[in-house]
């Protein structure tokens, strides 16, 4: 590694930020209470990152509102009123929107602009970042905040060209209102996305087409106004309610139950899968600890929901389609849902299930299947998103000797920690592969990297560092344990975009860490109080 930095030479700026989403936002504003600079390049016309991309039918956060917000202010949390229990895109917007002028954040982001490079230069110790508008900005510290669902996976899109009709991606919406009416429409993909938007969409359309390559697990949201007495709860026990979240695996305040599904008997265990689903949302998956780590316990849970797509779909032919079986429940990112299996007895509804009839091609009219063609007059994709390493390897990124990440990551990504990468001195990866990031409450996740990012900050500016890297030693050690703790669960068994199967071609490595937020926080602060343990920092 390099130890003769020319520390003099001129930087712009000391950080850029890449990104103004949740991360890019508080990023930006830490660093202002540490009185470091820093300026934020979005390629999007407004903030708000996920939230202002995914503007499709029934968007709304999986996770409850009370839960989804910062936790770096309490006075922001007792200005912000949510409405609903898990809040809808429109409002995270405003949120998003509200917190950029209540901190006033935005005279220091830079909208419309694309990073395009990044590259290190190791004599100055300086990134110089280059963008979509010519410009050239040369920084101490590169932050990447660029989200891990950025990255809309477009499959079919190309061939989607002969279509007549207009296309769209639910994380590339427009921002007019989008009428449906009258029309025919099919929609590709039965993930997260297709789940929330399915039954909006089948409300307007004169018929909706849904195109199921793989059933995927949901729980009833059982959404509604939000419970005014619990957040009265969290706002007067304030420090309580959010260090229960950062203590606890998922990063919310949910309740897991410690038990095994095997400590009780059968009955016990069904009323208990029948509190969680009449409760709803994602603290289905905590009805039991070993639910993600023993396959039988697993299977007790995926087939009492089975069962309930079988109570619910009237046509035993589409619930058997839609009742999942090649994956355990929750080893696929578990969705969360309003009437979706209910929307499959609308009479202007059709399921296709591609196992069996696949897709042919893609015509003037539509869609054409093995058997037959489906006139259509739009069609949506939602297809998801090249995951968690998309984004960033989108980015020319260049470190010592013109290393390419793209190159480094051949292989599959490889961190440390999930915030550095070796090769790659004072380039910080928000919400990175290997650490928790997508598996959790991602506020907590980004909120706990983003102080701790600026703890080291301050550490480096105290002690006149001016250099931080990862080890090889410690990144090859880190990966090994994120990939070993993932082989414990029955994460790894589904072909999930967790593992980037979603996507042709890419390297099939597990990339979240899922011991939890709690566990991986206390790894984060041990690290640094033991002298920033596998990092290697340098003086000038
Ligand atoms: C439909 C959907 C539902 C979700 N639901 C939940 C949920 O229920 N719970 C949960 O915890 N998380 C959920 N997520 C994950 C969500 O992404 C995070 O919760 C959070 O919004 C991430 O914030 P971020 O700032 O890290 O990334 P993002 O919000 O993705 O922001 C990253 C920004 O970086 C910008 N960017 C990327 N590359 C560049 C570049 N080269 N130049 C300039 N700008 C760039 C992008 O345009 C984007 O605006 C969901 C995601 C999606 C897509």
């Amino acid at each position: 590694m390099g130890h003769n930095h020319d520390v003099d030479a001129e930087v712009d700026v000391d950080v850029v930020v890449v990104g103004a989403g949740f991360a890019g936002l508080y990023r930006l504003h830490k660093m202002r209470e540490i009185g470091i600079t820093a300026r934020a390049f979005e390629q999007g016309g407004g903030v708000g990152g996920t939230w202002y991309w995914n503007r499709y039918p029934g968007a709304r956060c999986d996770v409850e509102s009370i839960d989804y917000t910062y936790s770096f202010s309490e006075e922001l949390q007792r200005e912000w009123r949510w409405t609903e229990r898990y809040p809808a895109q429109p409002e995270i917007l405003r949120y998003l929107n509200f917190v950029a002028d209540k901190f006033d954040l935005r005279r220091d982001i830079q909208l419309e602009t694309r990073v395009e490079s990044a590259s290190f230069d190791d004599v100055t110790a300086t990134w110089t970042i280059t963008t979509d508008r010519g410009e050239v900005v040369r920084c101490r510290f590169c932050v990447m905040a660029t989200g891990c669902l950025s990255a809309p996976k477009r499959p079919g899109l190309d061939e989607a060209a002969v279509f007549d009709g207009p296309t769209y991606h639910t994380g590339l919406w427009p921002h007019e209102d989008v009428d449906f009416t009258g029309m025919r429409v099919a929609i590709i993909g039965t993930g997260s996305s297709a789940i929330q938007s399915i039954p909006q969409i089948a409300k307007q359309a004169a018929h909706l087409t849904v195109f199921q390559r793989t059933p995927n697990f949901s729980i009833p949201a059982r959404n509604g106004p939000i419970d005014r007495d619990r957040e009265r709860w969290s706002d007067e026990h304030f420090a309580e309610f959010r260090s229960l979240a950062r203590q606890s695996g998922f990063g919310s305040s949910n309740v897991f139950n410690p038990q095994s599904a095997f400590a009780v008997t059968a009955e016990e265990r069904e009323a208990e899968f029948e509190r969680r689903w009449q409760t709803g949302g994602i603290a289905f998956l905590g009805s039991y600890m070993d639910l993600l780590f023993n396959e039988e316990a697993n299977e007790l849970a995926a087939e009492f929901v089975r069962q309930k797509i079988r109570e619910t779909v009237h046509d035993p032919e589409v619930a058997e389609s839609l009742a999942p079986r090649n994956h355990p429940l929750g080893s696929k990112r578990l969705c969360i849902d309003i009437d979706y299996f209910e929307t499959y007895n609308r009479p202007n509804v059709t399921l296709v299930d591609l196992t069996k009839t696949p897709i042919v091609e893609f015509t003037a009219q539509g869609i054409r299947t093995s058997a037959g063609d489906h006139d259509l007059d739009a069609i949506v994709f939602a297809t998801g998103f090249d995951a968690m390493t998309g984004a960033l390897l989108s980015i020319d990124i260049r470190g010592r000797d013109g290393l390419s990440l793209r190159d480094e990551w051949i292989d599959g990504p490889r961190t440390y920690l999930g915030l550095m990468v070796s090769g790659f001195p004072n380039l910080f990866t928000i919400t990175g592969p290997g650490s928790p990031s997508v598996l959790s409450n991602m506020v907590i996740s980004i909120e706990q990297h983003v102080d701790w990012l600026a703890a080291l900050f301050t550490h480096m500016r105290d002690n006149e560092l001016v250099c931080i890297e990862a080890t090889d030693a410690a990144q090859d050690a880190w990966t090994a344990h994120v990939n070993e703790i993932a082989n414990l669960t029955l994460f790894p068994c589904a072909n999930s975009w967790y593992v980037g199967a979603n996507i042709p071609g890419k390297p099939r490595i597990f990339m979240p860490y899922v011991a939890g937020v709690a566990v991986y926080r206390q790894r984060c602060d041990d690290v640094a109080a033991n002298d920033y343990e596998g990092f290697e920092l340098t003086r000038a």
